[in-house]
């Protein structure tokens, strides 16, 4: 077998084994509560079973009450982040339970992350803000290599890369075109942005976003009106929008 594969199915296994041994140990507590070290360790379990709810329920009460005021701390963030990253799979597997669209939860959690990174105060030079596009928003008969450099772009009108390359140039911040996620991270690991504006579809926000959640990111959704991946397109107004709020700091 693959050592990939491998990897993966040996971690599914110890998870299994991780689980089955918790559940063992509640069992086992739970039947020899006689014994003072079993209660110990039933206390215990139990102690850091509540901690973790409080923090997830502290979290989502810091999400509420940031959206509430339109105003962030650094604990609310810090704490809305772990609960973020530790809750946003649980609540895509409950929407499945639950037979809620997948790409309405994405879009809900792309909207909140939005709304939370608005109400930051945020003003930098354009030079620290990077506009990520995909590559599927480029004509897909254009033959000029904008992945390599967006300046190989002619601005011929066909696509938004040249709306996007105008726009870059007047504030004098980084744009890149990516296609995929592996090189967005490369893109933001190279350049060190303060802010970043992501267009993109549902799928590959939420996951940049999760990804980079130390650098507020403005998430904009692409149209996809000939399909997945193929010349998507993208609201300019709402690209401005975010360009203006992360170089006037709202
Ligand atoms: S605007 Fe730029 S990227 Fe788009 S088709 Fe024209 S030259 Fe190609």
């Amino acid at each position: 077998m693959e050592a990939k594969k491998r990897l993966y199915l040996g971690l599914l296994t110890f998870s299994l084994f991780l689980i089955a041994a918790v559940i063992w140990l509640v069992w086992f507590l739970i039947f020899n509560r006689t014994m003072m070290l079993n209660q110990v360790l039933l206390v215990l379990l139990v102690s850091v079973a509540v901690l973790f709810l409080i923090i997830f329920a502290l979290g989502i009460i810091a999400m509420v009450i940031m959206i509430i005021r339109s105003h962030t701390t650094p604990w609310q963030e810090n704490v809305a982040r772990v609960v973020n990253e530790w809750l946003f799979p649980v609540a895509l597997l409950v929407g499945k339970l639950l037979r809620v669209d997948r790409d309405s939860i994405l879009r809900s959690f792309i909207a909140v992350n939005n709304y939370l990174v608005r109400s930051k105060q945020v003003n930098l030079p354009g030079q620290k803000v990077m506009i990520l596009a995909p590559h599927c928003l480029q004509h897909a008969e254009c033959p000029h290599k904008i992945t390599i450099d967006v300046a190989n772009c002619k601005q011929c009108g066909k696509c938004k890369i040249g709306e996007l390359k105008k726009l870059a140039d007047q504030y004098d911040c980084k744009l890149r075109v990516v296609t995929g996620g592996t090189l967005a991270r490369q893109a933001i690991k190279e350049q060190r942005p303060g802010a970043v504006i992501a267009i993109a579809c549902e799928r590959d926000l939420s996951l940049g976003i999760q990804d980079i959640s130390i650098i507020p990111v403005l998430g904009i959704l692409n149209y996809r009106p000939h399909g997945p991946c193929l010349n998507t397109d993208v609201d300019m107004i709402r690209v401005n929008n975010a360009m203006e709020f992360f170089s006037q700091g709202g």
